[in-house]
């Protein structure tokens, strides 16, 4: 029997219309390119969205085509967020800090039709123009008729201006109800092996994200908070901030390209912020900023960092320093992204001082709506005591079934489970830790050894600004962590001080047999270390 319930399809224009209809005057707050900020609310987006579906119409944009977008974070590309998938076309989010080729391999892979670009990108358009021609049919800036840059695309490129194309249109466009199941967004993987893969997310899948996104123990995005997603929205749905801010009626403020410690410290202050988001290479930017000044957060209550581990460093300083509370979760691009979030349930309520930040290491408690588990290398799952490490599997509602371009289902088990590429624990109250990505972890003599505690530690030492550790093969047994670390600016490292500091934190067997100094180590486009060149690099390191 089916209850009698109404159903509704759950849609990106939907978030809109609530956010328009509900909270009509909370803020969405840019930085602009100029440097101005740019001000409205999200009654205004609404009504500037339909009008941009209404432009798009007019270049010839339809029903499930792409639209490319190069863009920091920023009003004109919030409405490309919406306007794109609420009219049944597909928002394409592109990282520009990728590789020309890579950019261009993906705009083809895709299929992009039109890119909307942001003006400091227009060097890079114009790189990939010849290469993207047989799809690319238009790209529009986004800005104003008098900042349009002078550049030539390739033959059957038309070139248009934002603004004066939303000029043009009107605002009669009525949203349309479609299935919930139809593509919404597009994103690609970081790619450190092998191209970029697409993960097609759905009016459904971003909608369930978003909500769980907003929860208490998740974001808590309520609506009296004022949010700033410095992770980019390029970068898998800016952690699904833009949506979740429309729904609750948190303020959006949204900080455009200047993403330094000075740039962040005088935004966040200025625009009374309560909550940001972002990479911990960012909070490390802020931070540095803030002791060499002296200046204080005024506003702001808690920092929420993902994407890599979080330092214990981070948390300790913003706590001491700043009173602010760095909140860590965890995700990929084919989770939407968020997958667990580390809030305290009561038995952890209590902690404080090392044993807080020790917890707070953790990645976290799955969101309501997914699950996970850790598998051995048979497929077993492993027990939930903290201690046990394995493959870690998802599966759930939004999280991807299949990359784009391939069959429904490939990238799933048997049993529809998908492998992260994370090697984790889970502990009995359902908290869980990152030991390693699985092709990053160290086989030692048959037995398992997680890089990302031992770069935890090296971090600690008060010469040390970045470290990583990798596998290098040894002939006695296969492979034992080689620690490199780069120096704070102005010190030296010792290294037998490096080792000194990991007494009585860890296994004997787990200490790196040497630490190397470097004066940088190589990041992907997305900031995370980039292993596989170091691991290439150094590979032999101990067999010599
Ligand atoms: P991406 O798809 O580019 O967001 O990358 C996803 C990967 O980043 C995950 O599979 C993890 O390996 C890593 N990652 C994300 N968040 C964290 C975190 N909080 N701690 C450690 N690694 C993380």
């Amino acid at each position: 029997m089916l209850g009698l319930m109404q159903t509704q399809n759950l849609s990106i224009s939907g978030i809109l219309r609530h956010g328009a209809r509900h909270h009509s005057t909370a803020e969405v707050v840019s930085r602009t390119h100029e440097g101005t900020t740019h001000r409205y609310t999200w009654s205004e987006v609404e009504r500037r969205s339909r009008r941009l579906v209404r432009a798009m119409q007019r270049l010839g944009i339809g029903e499930g085509d792409r639209v490319g977008t190069l863009a920091w974070n920023g009003y004109r590309h919030l409405e490309v967020y919406y306007a794109a998938p609420g009219m049944g076309a597909i928002c394409h989010t592109i990282n520009p800090r990728l590789h020309p080729d890579d950019i261009a391999y993906i705009v083809n892979h895709a299929a992009d039709k039109v890119l909307f670009v942001d003006l400091s990108f227009a060097p890079l358009v114009a790189a990939i123009a010849e290469r993207t021609r047989d799809c690319v049919r238009a790209v529009v800036f986004l800005c104003d008729a008098a900042s349009m840059p002078d550049i030539a695309l390739a033959p059957g490129i038309a070139l248009h201006c934002f603004d004066t194309l939303m000029d043009a249109a009107d605002e009669d466009y009525v949203w349309p109800d479609f299935d919930e199941n139809t593509a919404s967004a597009l994103c690609y993987t970081s790619g450190t092996t092998g191209r970029p893969k697409g993960v097609l997310y759905s009016h459904r899948s971003t909608y369930l994200h978003a909500y769980a996104a907003c929860m208490p123990d998740v974001l808590c995005a309520r609506a009296s908070e004022r949010i700033l997603p410095v992770v980019p929205m390029f970068h898998v749905n800016a952690w699904g901030i833009p949506y979740a801010c429309a729904l609750t009626g948190a303020g959006l403020i949204l900080p455009g390209r200047y993403l330094d410690g000075a740039s962040l410290a005088a935004l966040l202050n200025a625009e009374n912020v309560t909550l940001t988001c972002g990479v911990p290479t960012i909070w490390m930017g802020l931070l540095q900023h803030l002791r060499t000044t002296g200046e204080k957060l005024t506003s702001v209550k808690r920092i929420m960092t993902g994407g890599s581990a979080t330092p214990p460093l981070l948390i300790e300083a913003f706590r001491d320093e700043q009173n602010v509370r760095v909140e860590h979760g965890w995700g990929m691009t084919e989770l939407s992204p968020v997958g667990t979030y580390n809030s305290p349930k009561e038995a952890q309520a209590g902690l404080t001082g090392a044993d807080a930040v020790r917890h707070m290491l953790k990645q976290g408690r799955i969101l309501p709506g997914i699950d996970m588990k850790i598998v051995d290398g048979e497929g077993k799952a492993l027990p939930w005591d903290g201690v046990a490490f394995g493959d870690l599997m998802v599966k759930g509602p939004w999280i991807a079934s299949a990359y784009y371009g391939d069959a429904p289902g490939s990238a799933l088990d048997a049993d529809g489970w998908f492998a992260t590429g994370d090697v984790s624990t889970i502990d009995p109250d359902g908290f869980m830790e990152i030991t390693d990505r699985s092709k990053d972890v160290i086989k030692s003599g048959g037995e398992w050894i997680g890089s990302i505690a031992l770069e935890n530690i090296a971090v600690s030492h008060p010469d040390v600004l970045e470290a990583a550790v990798i596998a290098s093969r040894h002939p006695k047994w296969d492979e034992r962590p080689l620690l490199l670390v780069v120096a704070k600016p102005g010190a030296t490292i010792d290294p037998a001080s490096v080792l000194r500091i990991y007494e009585g934190q860890i296994a004997k067997w787990w200490l790196p047999d040497e630490v190397l100094v470097v004066d940088e180590l190589p990041h992907t486009a997305t900031g995370k270390l980039q292993k596989t060149t170091l691991r290439s690099q150094y590979k032999d390191y101990y067999m010599k």
